[in-house]
């Protein structure tokens, strides 16, 4: 592809996808390397952790039954994107160096939200990976910033957002030189109300057509209820997922934030065994 196509922010071909992220113009899969642990590689990875940190407690019996049950990526807010501003907002530093501390003691690497460009440099001096969420998802001035890192990114679609304007906000963050970006559908809003959001799973095999990055699903967003996260997390895998980001707390029913879509440590535990069979099945693995 010729130099000046790249400065071209119109679709190429049939796709609706911008010119860098467009698998196009890079046929070969993007793999985003987290410790030696591949997003986009024929194994499937598994994040796994609190919607929120709560104190210290709670983050290292969490981090361990995640550990146990085979998860390999430790997820954790500290700054939350409440939509009310009276609820719990996160313990701001103080969760990342809890985070920090569970990250050493426990040994997952970890994933944890920024919001502010104030405090990118700050998150990422604690993250392994840097996500934004989907209220943010067209924060340009933030997508930018994260894309002068040198650190992957997981970007989550924004709950009104189309595939097209997905793949253009990651294409903010690879105009900036990071590569290192992981998609993420985790639902979006539609008339229907029996579920948290509408989870899209047909947002995997088309990102996964339109783009070279990898792919990864929230089934704990995408539905809001810990009865179907199972069996959205396995069709997820049986979709063409690249990996997956589940919310664990190690008592649901106590959680300071998403409780009520949180699996308990013994439900993560038998998710994964069944997660490890849809993988096998479509003639992939789980790290
Ligand atoms: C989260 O993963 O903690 C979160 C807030 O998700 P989303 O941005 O998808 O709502
Ligand atoms: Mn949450």
């Amino acid at each position: 592809m010729e130099l000046d196509q790249y400065n071209d922010p119109s679709v190429i071909g049939d796709c609706s996808a911008p010119v860098r992220v467009n698998r196009k113009s890079k046929p070969d899969p993007t793999i985003v390397d987290v410790n030696g642990l591949r997003f986009g590689s024929a194994k499937v990875v598994t994040i796994a952790g609190p919607c929120s940190v709560e104190n210290h407690e709670q983050l290292m019996e969490t981090a361990k039954a995640v550990k146990a049950a085979g998860g390999v990526i430790l997820r954790g807010g500290a700054f939350k994107p409440r939509s009310s501003p009276y609820n719990f907002q996160g313990l701001g530093e103080e969760g990342l160096k809890l985070l920090r501390e569970a990250r050493n003691e426990i040994g997952l690497p970890i994933v944890t939200e920024v919001m502010d460009t104030r405090l990118v440099e700050l998150v990422a001096g604690y993250a392994d990976i840097i996500q934004i969420g989907s209220r943010n998802m067209q924060n340009y001035p933030l997508l930018k910033e994260v894309g002068m890192l040198r650190k992957p990114v997981l970007l989550k679609r924004g709950m009104m957002a189309s595939i097209e304007e997905f793949l253009l906000a990651a294409e903010y963050i690879l105009n900036q030189g990071n590569d290192q970006i992981i998609l993420c559908e985790r639902g979006i809003r539609t008339f229907e109300t029996s579920t948290r959001n509408t989870l899209d799973l047909s947002a995997v095999p088309m990102l996964k057509h339109l783009s070279h990055l990898p792919v990864i699903v929230d089934p704990s967003h995408g539905t809001g209820h810990r009865w179907m996260v199972p069996a959205m997390a396995k069709a997820a895998i049986a979709a063409g997922a690249d990996g997956l980001i589940i919310e664990v707390h190690y008592k649901p029913e106590e959680a300071l934030c998403d409780g009520q879509q949180s699996l308990s440590p013994d439900e993560f535990t038998r998710l994964m065994s069944d997660l490890k069979k849809v993988a096998q099945a479509i003639g992939r693995d789980i790290y």
